[in-house]
């Protein structure tokens, strides 16, 4: 299961960038020299999907989303950077839990399960999902693989 992660980026993106936000730019940046991947296409798919949907969903109309892939040193990273509401620090501990929202989301509507599939899935794929965020100042998502 070999394939092109600039093509599939760059697919996403498209596709991602058509339920983004008025004037919510989706920017899409690889980095390396290889652009080949064995991972399960479909489950990454999936990952980038709720990740992206909520870096739309939690932030602003007029930002931009960063959307970075990367293969260096049999390490492949995706990033998902968004200029949003944040998430409180006391709910980090909980993010990737089935139903859990942060106490900031006010009427943003969603169920909670989102992380909880990308957690799952990137397990599933030996990879690891990692995040930094910050409240009123923005959210970045991690996902790294060995890129075999
Ligand atoms: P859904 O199941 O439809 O995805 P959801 O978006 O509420 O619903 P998750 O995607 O699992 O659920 O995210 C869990 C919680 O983490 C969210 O409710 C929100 O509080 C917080 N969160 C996730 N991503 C972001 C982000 N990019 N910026 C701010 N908060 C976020
Ligand atoms: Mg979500």
């Amino acid at each position: 299961n070999r394939f092109d992660l600039v093509e599939f980026g760059e697919e996403i993106t498209e596709q991602m960038q058509m339920i983004a936000k008025q004037n919510q730019n989706i920017i899409y940046q690889h980095t390396g020299t290889d652009n080949m991947v064995r991972l399960d296409r479909n489950l990454l798919k999936n990952c980038i999907f709720n990740l992206i949907s909520n870096a739309i969903k939690y932030s602003g109309e007029n930002t931009f989303i960063e959307f970075n892939t990367e293969i260096e040193a049999q390490i492949c990273r995706i990033t998902i950077k968004d200029n949003g509401i944040g998430i409180p620090e006391a709910d980090q501990k909980h993010l990737f839990e089935a139903f859990f929202r942060a106490h900031n989301t006010g009427t943003i509507p969603g169920t909670g399960l989102g992380l909880n599939i990308v957690a799952r899935y990137t397990c599933l794929m030996n990879g690891e999902v990692d995040f930094k965020s910050q409240v009123n100042q923005g959210t970045l998502f991690t996902l790294s693989f060995p890129a075999l």
